[in-house]
């Protein structure tokens, strides 16, 4: 029997979701996880990424594929579904974790991880090459260690995200960012909005392509109904 590189064995026939489910969403991992504790994990650390790091963008986030690690001969964690890739194609294979999440947003992954207990990886912590829409099972880690820690974080009710209350023009801070980055997942042939947290003309302006096209009141003001329609509050 082969291996992953963490040492889980590859091409799992436990493997019982094809289309397993981060907690409280409704975002696929096609290809799915393991069914038991090292799959549970990482899908409570994927429902953890979606509530506190940004929203995981259903299409965007991988589960199971038997394939070798990208540039090398050894077998994928993903083979052995013991890896998840969460927003993949906005966190490039190879890229600064910096370069696309803020400085929060590490922070905010650091302490899933350690919610964790040092059982589950961040391709983002990689000393080589940088992986940072991927997360794995450690090599070494036992069924019983994964156990250990599903039990943890699921006693331990994780951090709520901030409120989303009404934003409008000149509304700024860390849930103008969010707003702006789901509108740009939403909308990616629109013109791209600088995340920055300042809510301004361009980001009023999509707020009424999308109330447009949901059937609200266009008036560029996020309220409870937009919100709502972006799973926001
Ligand atoms: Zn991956």
């Amino acid at each position: 029997m082969v291996a992953s590189q963490n040492g889980w064995i590859a091409g799992a026939t436990d493997r019982l979701n094809t289309m397993a489910t981060a907690e409280a969403t409704l975002v696929r991992f096609p290809g799915g996880v393991r069914s038991d504790a090292p799959g549970q994990l990482l899908m409570v650390v994927a429902g953890r990424f979606h509530r506190e790091v940004e929203p995981l963008i259903d299409g965007q986030c991988w589960g199971y594929a038997y394939r070798p690690i990208r540039g090398a001969t050894s077998i994928s964690n993903h083979a052995s579904g013991t890896a998840i890739d969460c927003n993949a194609p906005r966190h490039p294979l190879g890229t600064e974790p910096g370069a696309t999440f803020s400085g929060s947003q590490i922070d905010a992954i650091h302490r899933i991880l350690a919610a964790a207990g040092g059982v589950v990886r961040w391709g983002g912590t990689y000393t080589g090459r940088k992986d940072p829409m991927h997360f794995e099972i450690v090599d070494g880690a036992t069924l019983a260690d994964c156990q250990s820690a599903l039990d943890t974080m699921r006693s331990r009710p994780s951090v709520p995200p901030p409120p989303s209350s009404t934003m409008q023009k000149g509304s700024t801070g860390d849930t103008v960012a969010r707003l702006q980055r789901v509108l740009n997942d939403w909308y990616p042939d629109q013109p791209q909005l600088v995340e920055d947290g300042i809510y301004g003309p361009a980001t009023e302006a999509m707020v009424r392509y999308l109330q447009a096209a949901a059937g609200l009141v266009v008036d560029g003001i996020a309220g409870p109904k937009t919100l709502a329609v972006l799973r926001l509050t």
